[in-house]
């Protein structure tokens, strides 16, 4: 029997609420499969910080890179809020993708068209939209050099320095144009070309890899547009690559598209492990009401299916479950709509489980 070894960092909060209902309905698809999902769990985040007073053990990152795959809850809470900058749950997510070497993030936006009214924008713009957005994680002024707050003739100076190496747009284009070939084949990158230097070199870079990828359709836009045209006519995209600010803010912007946190799925893919975790917090207002939205979690949990052990067909069926239950009319409070059944957590999670 095929068999997958998975590192389960459940987190705080909301956290392990989710984690249990993506690793019931793991344990169903295993059935159906004839495959084993081995789960080794870990502290992180504030739990890690309870226990050993720092949010990512070294054993810990060691068990995720030695894993298959990493499926990873949400950390943090206002109880770990005081602590040192360097000891915050927080850091464990900054560490878990450095350590782990993780360049790439996928957030693929999905309307679900019995959601379609929890969107802020009309449904005739957003209706039937997939697209999908991978970020650039471990670059750009987020970590370029020089950096910081500095008193110059008498007043404070800020500076951050924008910064990418030509190795590391070209890895992060060809995981894009990887993802552009198993979709509709179409590819926007997104830039600043027209005033930032560093950003023209990424047009460049995009330009001379899309030469080995001569049946995807490469498209260049100005981040200014890319963020209107993404409220104005999202159908136009299909998959999106941009670096790491700019990745920052177009995914929490797309991320609106489909109205609620607690139904987006993420990704995070480097040369080894990948990691994945819904892209919401530990909602530390709803944890341990038993009433958090457990799909992003599944959803994340399909990606990891499809993505690391090649299961697509399985990752459609776990999909296509959600989908049916939503349909059928079930909803947690966070999608909560008028003549639904409001359903917890664990009841979602059966629902789901059911349905694969
Ligand atoms: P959040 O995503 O935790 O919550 C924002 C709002 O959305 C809250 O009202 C919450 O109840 C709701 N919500 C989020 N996920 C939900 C779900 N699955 N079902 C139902 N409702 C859901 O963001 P926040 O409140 O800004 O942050 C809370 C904590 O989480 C902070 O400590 C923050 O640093 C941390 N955080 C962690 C991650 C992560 O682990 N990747 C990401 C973002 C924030």
């Amino acid at each position: 029997m095929k068999k997958y070894n998975i590192a389960v960092l459940p987190g705080d909060g909301i956290g392990p609420e989710v984690m249990n209902e993506a690793k019931k309905v793991l344990g169903i698809v295993a059935k159906h499969a004839g495959v084993q999902f081995e789960m080794e769990e870990g502290l992180v985040g504030g739990a890690a910080c309870d226990r050993y007073g720092i949010p990512l053990p070294a054993a810990v990152l060691e068990m995720a890179a030695a894993a298959d795959a990493v499926l990873l809850g949400a950390v943090g809470g206002p109880k770990w809020e005081s602590l040192d900058y360097s000891l915050r749950p927080e850091r464990a997510l900054l560490g878990l993708r450095s350590g782990l070497g993780l360049y790439a993030n996928l957030r693929p936006v999905v309307v679900f068209e019995e959601l379609i009214d929890a969107s802020p924008l009309k449904p005739e713009v957003i209706r039937g939209i997939d697209l999908l957005i991978v970020r650039e994680l471990l670059g750009d002024i987020y970590f370029g050099q020089p950096r910081g707050v500095r008193v110059e003739n008498g007043q404070r100076i800020g500076i951050n320095t924008m910064v990418y190496a030509e190795a590391d747009i070209r890895r992060i284009m060809k995981s894009a144009f990887e993802l552009a070939r198993g979709r509709q084949k179409k590819l926007l990158s997104v830039d600043k070309a027209n005033v930032l230097e560093a950003t023209e070199l990424w047009r460049d870079v995009a330009t001379e890899t899309g030469r080995d990828y001569p049946d995807v359709e490469l498209q260049h836009m100005y981040v200014d547009n890319c963020a209107m045209q993404l409220i104005r006519n999202p159908g136009q995209f299909d998959v999106i690559v941009t670096s790491n600010m700019f990745g920052d803010i177009l995914s929490d912007e797309a991320s609106m598209l489909t109205g609620s946190l607690g139904m987006q799925p993420s990704a995070s893919q480097g040369e080894k492990t990948a990691l994945y975790e819904p892209s919401h917090g530990s909602a530390p207002d709803i944890a341990g009401k038993g009433i958090a939205n457990p799909l992003a979690a599944i959803l994340s949990m399909a990606m990891m299916l499809r993505h690391s052990f090649g299961m697509s067909e399985e990752a459609n069926a776990v999909e296509n479950a959600v989908r049916l239950v939503l349909k059928e009319g079930f909803r947690t409070v966070d999608i909560r709509q008028e003549g639904a059944a409001i359903v917890g957590a664990r009841a979602m999670g059966d629902l789901v489980a059911e349905k694969v």
